[in-house]
């Protein structure tokens, strides 16, 4: 079986930051984009857009862009929620949780006239499971309260009407043997099923250099998922989501998907009920009758 490629970008135009940095950042991810989407369209590759809900609201810049936003889905991306203004969800209370999600479906559907069934969490929070080991101590340590753990997460996504997520989590003691020195990548599943939701496990390291590269080699000869994010203002910086990194790393996969090594996927493809359903553009007022509150 080939390999497949889950290629994630969170969208957020500067929300999480402030300030004159959210300024900055809001305006570098729009042009950074921009050219984002010519880049993908040229290759055919279809990517997933995890879009903070208040961007697609209007357009007004440099935080909100609806009409990028609109841009992702007609060029057949998938649009992901990426929460309404970058909230932390380990520390909010699950009624407050689901009400973000509510509403940050909403305004994605609005803006794209396409259902979004897929979410993946700002901060990549939370990231405790204690079914599978995972306590994120550091999370708690740098956050204080933990008010919604990945189960209570699941459970607020299925009733806002989700069918999948991006999750991260590390159990504890596979951190601590690491930090002890012991090398070895976690062998998790890389598809769990759950609550009526797919989830896909992030754990590939953050960008898109030499870690990223040697993870995907190791996915693509095993047949595996891959499941890669970043952010396209950071395609602007000098940092491991540069793009002196991230064009030689999509060459290398493009390559690999010509001679049918490996798939580009969105988490969409991964949702069996959906996946039955033939795909549909919903009309822009049939989704809510008025926006959720949160
Ligand atoms: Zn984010």
């Amino acid at each position: 079986m080939s390999a497949r490629v889950l290629l994630y970008w969170d969208y957020e135009l500067g929300f999480g930051y402030a300030g004159a940095e959210s300024r900055r950042i809001a305006e570098q991810e729009a042009l950074a984009t921009d050219r984002l989407l010519d880049f993908l369209q040229a290759r055919g590759v279809p990517a997933t857009f995890a879009v903070v809900g208040a961007c697609a609201m209007l357009d007004g810049p440099p935080h909100h862009n609806r009409s990028q936003v609109a841009r992702m889905a007609e060029q057949g991306h998938e649009v992901a929620s990426h929460g309404w203004q970058h909230e932390r969800f380990s520390a909010l209370a699950p009624d407050r949780v689901e009400g973000i999600l509510r509403r940050s479906r909403f305004a994605l559907e609005q803006a794209t006239g396409n259902p979004v069934v897929s979410f993946a969490g700002p901060w990549n929070s939370p990231q405790r499971w204690l079914a599978r080991g995972a306590f994120a101590l550091g999370e708690k340590r740098r956050h204080g309260a933990l008010r919604t753990d990945i189960p209570v997460l699941l459970r607020c996504l299925r009733r806002a009407g989700y069918r999948t997520a991006r999750v991260y989590y590390q159990p504890t003691h596979l951190q601590v043997l690491r930090r002890m020195g012991w090398r070895s990548d976690y062998r998790g599943p890389d598809v769990l099923h759950r609550n009526g939701l797919t989830l896909l496990r992030s754990d590939f390291p953050q960008g898109f250099d030499v870690p990223s590269v040697r993870a995907f080699q190791a996915r693509i000869s095993a047949g595996r998922i891959g499941v890669v994010w970043g952010h396209p203002w950071r395609l602007l910086t000098d940092s491991p989501e540069a793009w002196r990194f991230f064009e030689p790393m999509m060459d290398r996969l493009c390559r690999a998907r010509d001679v049918g090594q490996l798939k580009f996927a969105t988490p969409r493809d991964f949702d069996s009920e959906a996946a039955r359903k033939p795909r549909q553009r919903i009309s822009r007022s049939d989704t809510f009758a008025s926006p959720p509150t949160v």
